[in-house]
């Protein structure tokens, strides 16, 4: 069961949650006030109550995890949003990461592999506020060619190497944030496609992600 209480006691867990990013080096105050607005144990279950505002992954099913508050903040500082940005994510998940965005302003457009963990979105009542977040179940290595081209792309999940199908669904000028890297570790990369159409790369620190798979799982 999900909870649907969000308590004064939540709140308080939440304010040290932000302490703890801002501790480990998040300034963005649109990332920081998103963390602070967004109930993150009603994306897990009951059962993770009040373990839900520690700075830490947990299994969401189908061997899957909701990303460490600290992750899902450092990807958001790495994508520079600006307030009604077309925004593609690859990895749903528990979609945690989607309506942080949605809370910075973006225009979400997730995708999820696993039939799942998408089917259990749709009847996820707190997601139906977030009329800026649009779901699909897909292959993320495709992207969505139809409703690109996108200003950013964050990708959720261990990239084995760059997806060039999403490369070519960025606007000029737009960013992708990703962890790159087949092994245990990954390191996060921002790409951003120069206006010519040449790629820059910068690379940042080490995160560990479950992998980026190709296919659909239904
Ligand atoms: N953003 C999520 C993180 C979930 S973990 C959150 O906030 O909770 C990564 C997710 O990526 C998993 O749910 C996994 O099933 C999904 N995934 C892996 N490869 C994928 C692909 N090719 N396309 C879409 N989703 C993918």
């Amino acid at each position: 069961m999900r909870p649907t209480d969000d308590t004064y006691r939540h709140k308080g867990l939440r304010k040290k949650l932000l302490q703890t990013v801002q501790g480990k080096g998040i300034t963005d105050e649109r990332v920081l006030d998103a963390i602070l607005a967004v109930p993150r144990h009603f994306f897990l279950d009951s059962a993770f109550d009040e373990k839900a505002y520690e700075d830490k992954a947990f299994p969401i099913g189908e061997g899957q995890t909701i990303s460490q508050p600290y992750t899902v903040a450092y990807q958001s500082q790495l994508l520079e949003l600006k307030p009604f940005m077309k925004v593609l994510e690859i990895g749903t998940g528990s979609a945690y990461q989607a309506v942080v965005l949605a809370e910075m302003g973006a225009q979400v457009y997730t995708i999820e592999r696993q039939k799942k963990l998408f089917e259990s979105n749709k009847s996820f009542a707190f997601l139906k506020k977030y009329l800026s977040i649009k779901f699909f179940y897909g292959d993320g290595f495709e992207g969505l060619p139809t409703y690109g081209p996108f200003d950013r792309v964050i990708i959720t999940a261990a990239a084995p190497e760059i997806p060039q199908k999403l490369i070519q669904q960025l606007k000029p000028g737009g960013m992708m944030v990703i962890p790159l890297g087949a092994g245990d570790m990954q390191q996060m990369m921002r790409i951003t496609k120069l206006e010519n159409g040449s790629l820059k790369e910068e690379v940042f620190d080490y995160f560990s992600f479950v992998p980026m798979l190709g296919g659909k799982e239904s």
